[in-house]
């Protein structure tokens, strides 16, 4: 065998870089992580992490709102942005050093470096320096696509939305995906004024359509606006320092930021595959095999290099099951069916499985059980918004295809019936189990 420097050599320490790379590391691999901005990845530096803490931050808007009717009251509340920002980004470094001491107790080398790749066993850092190891792992992740369009570097992306210097008064958002939906809801909360824009008639392509339906009603009542149809023409800086946004067949809107949240692509560009033979997808994303190895032997990728599904828990095993399977003697593929996935909007909204057009689609004959209420803590504050459950079944066995729900602390009670929606349980099943009262969640054992 040829000697290398390392057994492995990962590329980006995200969540499924970092992953992989501990636990080849303790499988008794020699590792190191390259790295060009910092140990942690999109989730933790600019993605779920901060954003899941502003959607907490922005919350308390709601609640303020709603406790008056419990009896509380608050004179002069008020909502510092930098505060929140700063307190968020704070917690962003403590989980970067968590991430950093996790590497350095698995005995992980890290290299806060540019690397790629330079042959089917090398890597080349940007210092110029080569490195051999018997594998590479590439897991350098996506990054936010922005359409080409005039005064498109006036935008900002998620990127740079956590590090904004005040809180923008008027925002434009383009796309209606998981990112615009979320920081809709942030900045609506916060104050801001919302249009999001997008070039379809669709928000949350994907998700159940009654559920997207919900959460556009309830938004609209909150105050975002929307406009379908409507791809950017351009953007033009005002003199008071302002932009114009001109969209087809639109009057101009005028915005204070303009964040462009239009999908993420695998970061590719430059990471030099092709010296090792590999050829990229239509997206730019890395092919692989279910062990997540490239056409190329030595070479493996996981995460949102490859395009799979972009979810960090989807990384995280992607990453683990690469380790076991080449370091720990035990081959290791991921279960991609029935992956539950939320959205963080305000309501949030999550599901698993088939949706109702997915499983008619698929099935033809299926059922459709559901409940539509209005949650306790709505109603006692006088808050008309509702919630929505659905479950989705096959005909005749019953057995659970999809179930998918928007409301209050939806995700959380989504991970739960997941278990028992990825067990293939049957409504009967979910009608077995007693409710347990009063709680929203009950609403999944009542189902009509
Ligand atoms: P999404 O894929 O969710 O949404 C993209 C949006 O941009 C859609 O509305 C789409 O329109 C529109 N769009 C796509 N291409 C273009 C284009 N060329 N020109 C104009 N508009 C376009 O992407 P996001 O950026 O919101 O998020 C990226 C990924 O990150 C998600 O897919 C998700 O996997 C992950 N993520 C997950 C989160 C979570 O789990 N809660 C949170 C945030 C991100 P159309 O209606 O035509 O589809």
């Amino acid at each position: 065998m040829a000697d290398f420097d390392y057994d492995l050599f990962v590329i980006g320490a995200g969540s499924g870089g970092v992953r992989a790379a501990r636990v080849a590391a303790s499988h008794g691999a020699k590792v190191a992580i390259a790295e060009e901005y910092r140990i942690g990845g999109t989730c933790v530096i600019r993605g779920c992490v901060p954003k899941k803490l502003l959607v907490y931050g922005s919350h308390f808007a709601e609640d303020l709102e709603d406790a008056e009717n419990y009896g509380w009251s608050f004179e002069n509340a008020k909502f510092d942005w930098n505060r929140l920002r700063d307190h968020v980004l704070g917690d962003v470094d403590r989980l970067n050093g968590l991430y950093e001491k996790t590497l350095e107790s698995h005995g992980v080398e890290r290299i806060m470096e540019r690397a790629v790749v330079n042959g089917s066993n090398t890597v080349k850092l940007s210092s110029g320096r080569e490195i051999s190891a018997k594998y590479i792992l590439v897991a350098v992740g996506g990054w936010p696509f922005v359409p080409e369009f005039e005064g498109s570097e006036h935008c900002i992306t998620s990127n740079e939305v956590f590090h904004l210097d005040e809180l923008p008064k008027r925002v434009v958002i383009a796309g209606a995906g998981y990112i615009a939906l979320e920081f809709a809801g942030i900045l609506n909360a916060l104050g801001s004024h919302v249009t999001v824009v997008n070039r379809s008639n669709v928000i949350l392509r994907g998700y159940d359509e009654s559920l997207r339906d919900r959460l556009l009603q309830i938004t609209m009542s909150r105050g975002i606006e929307y406009k379908f149809h409507c791809p950017f023409q351009k953007v033009v800086k005002r003199e008071d320092g302002a932009f114009d946004v001109h969209l087809e067949g639109q009057d101009p809107i005028i915005a204070d930021q303009i964040l462009v949240a239009t999908g993420r692509r695998p970061k590719t560009d430059g990471l030099g595959l092709e010296t090792a033979g590999i050829e990229l997808g239509e997206n730019g994303e890395i092919p692989v095999d279910e062990y997540s190895r490239t056409s190329c032997d030595s070479i493996y990728a996981v995460g949102d290099v490859t395009d799979r599904i972009q979810l960090t828990p989807v990384a995280i095993r992607e990453g683990q099951a690469f380790a076991d399977t080449v370091f720990g003697d035990k081959p290791s593929t991921v279960d991609y069916d029935c992956v539950p996935s939320a959205v963080f909007s305000q309501p949030p909204l999550a599901g698993v499985g088939l949706t109702e057009g997915e499983a008619r689609n698929t099935y033809g004959n299926i059922k459709v059980y559901s409940s539509d209420f209005r949650p306790m803590k709505n109603v006692f504050a006088r808050r008309q918004e509702r919630g929505l459950y659905k479950l989705i079944v096959e005909v005749p066995t019953e057995k659970v295809l999809g179930l998918h729900m928007i409301g209050p602390d939806a995700p959380e009670i989504l991970q739960a019936a997941a278990i028992a929606v990825k067990a293939g349980l049957t409504k009967q099943d979910f009608d077995n189990t007693v409710a347990l009262h009063p709680s929203m969640a009950e609403e999944l054992v009542l189902m009509r």
